[in-house]
């Protein structure tokens, strides 16, 4: 398919500032070599995330002038409220700062130590919440999702025999929830089927568990399910997106992703009891139910967000656009996850490194590389974000996938920009040889790829690690 043209014009530009290439290699080492540590403003094409970094609209940015900042009653909290009870068909709509909020709240009010929360791939903010409270984040996706080059239409599809057998053997005593991550961050991006979501619903149902959506990238999935499912190509996205919800109990939701704003998230669900005593913890550690922790503008920014991302013609250009930079380096041999999915393309670093073995961080040797060569960001999704030490054993345990992904913001970046990093990789791509290994010289005990601090092996070392 031809990609489309940018559907909107440029009202307003940001400049981006030049940075030498000294300047880049005494960035990123006085970062320790942690690309979060950079300041953005030395950054030429940012693709660290597509999380908050969207570009509002006209109509958006009008609506923060239609901020009501009433602390209670808010009218944009209602317009809110209505615009999620119409597209997600939930009725108790909880505002919250942003998605790992709305984690915390369900998972703080439901999970008990010991609980198991089965998903298809727990996003890592998702995976710390739960942890934290004592339970297990057990990923069931499909085992075509764990081969990179494997094409398959819905990758990010969760197993629905691995659930039935999880729920047989701990009961919903122990599962209190099992969620679906649509479209699946962790796994590449990739979109969940609706004939997946009848099967998983209906596992659930069986072990009368509810099941609840982490929906970041809602309309992104259901743009996949329009494309590749049978049955779907005459449906508007609204119409799908709403049947996808109606097999559901429920939404996490981080807006920084499909609701097309900088800020902003939300829980919604049918359970009636679950929602008061979420509400109530709400009160206490993040805002009043009508704004959750968001100012009134921020709310209204989300209710337009949430309908603009459900247009056909951004969608055709979003999805196309991602498509179009993982075509361009497919076409020169990169080794990228296929088939590309919704938000981003995703570097198999084993492929591209293979001479740095995953106990040296290969995908955070690349980070560093296409910064320092080219100032594009990208993030590392493999042994930095996801190697912990086994508490049993005590060995390193490392992650099947070993990704590096360049996330591409929302109507943030026109095609020459990505044609720029299509090259950039492409050139590194060529020079791999002389890309080394990484050791870790400083970690916090959770989420530790935020702000872990590491060097560059040297030959010597390299060889005597590994
Ligand atoms: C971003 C994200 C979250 C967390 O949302 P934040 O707004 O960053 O707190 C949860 N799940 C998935 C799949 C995400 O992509």
């Amino acid at each position: 398919m031809r990609l489309p043209a940018e559907p909107f014009r440029i009202k307003v530009v940001e400049p981006l500032r030049r940075v030498s290439r000294e300047e880049r290699e005494r960035l990123i080492r006085e970062a320790g070599l942690n690309i979060f540590a950079v300041p953005a403003d030395s950054i030429s094409v940012d693709l660290l995330t597509d999380s908050g970094t969207s570009a509002m609209s006209d109509r958006q940015w009008a609506g923060l002038m239609m901020g009501d900042e009433s602390y209670a009653g808010s009218r944009n909290f209602f317009h809110f409220r209505d615009t999620v009870r119409e597209i997600f068909g939930y009725p108790h709509v909880i505002p919250t700062h942003q998605g790992r909020m709305a984690e915390n709240l369900l998972f703080s009010t439901v999970l008990k130590k010991g609980d198991v929360v089965p998903n298809n791939s727990h996003f890592d903010t998702t995976r710390a919440n739960v942890e934290h409270q004592g339970a297990e984040a057990r990923d069931l996706v499909i085992a075509e999702a764990l081969d990179p080059v494997r094409h398959h239409p819905f990758k990010g599809n969760l197993d629905p025999v691995r659930l039935d057998r999880t729920l047989g053997e701990l009961g919903r005593e122990r599962v209190p929830l099992v969620m679906i991550t649509i479209t699946n961050n962790s796994g590449g991006g990739q979109p969940v089927s609706i004939a997946n979501v009848r099967e998983v619903r209906a596992v659930c149902d069986r072990h009368r568990v509810p099941l609840f959506f982490d929906a970041c990238r809602f309309a992104e999935n259901s743009w996949f399910i329009r494309e590749r499912e049978p049955g779907y190509a005459n449906r508007s996205i609204r119409e799908i997106a709403r049947e996808l919800f109606s097999y559901g109990d429920g939404c996490t939701m981080s807006a920084k992703k499909d609701g097309l704003v900088n800020i902003g998230g939300f829980l919604a669900m049918k359970n009636a009891e679950w929602a008061e005593r979420i509400t109530n913890l709400l009160i206490l550690v993040e805002g009043f139910p009508t704004y959750g922790g968001l100012a009134g503008r921020d709310l209204e920014a989300m209710a337009i967000g949430l309908e603009e991302v459900l247009h056909e013609d951004y969608l055709a250009f979003r999805i196309g656009q991602v498509a179009h930079l993982g075509e361009m380096l497919e076409q020169a041999g990169v080794p990228i996850v296929k088939p590309v999915g919704g938000h981003a393309v995703y570097l198999d670093a084993r492929a591209f490194l293979p001479h740095v073995p995953q106990s040296q961080y290969p995908g955070q040797a690349l980070v560093v590389a296409l910064y320092r060569e080219f100032g594009i960001r990208a993030v590392e999704v493999g042994s930095l974000m996801f190697g912990h030490r086994d508490s049993q054993t005590g060995e390193m345990a490392y992650p099947q996938l070993e990704l590096v992904r360049l996330a591409v913001p929302r109507r943030v970046y026109t095609t020459e920009h990505m044609r720029f990093v299509a090259e950039s990789v492409i050139e590194l791509y060529q020079q791999r040889d002389r890309l080394k290994g990484l050791r870790i010289t400083y970690e916090a005990p959770v989420l530790r790829h935020f702000t872990a601090r590491l060097e560059e092996l040297s030959g010597a070392e390299a060889a005597a690690i590994r």
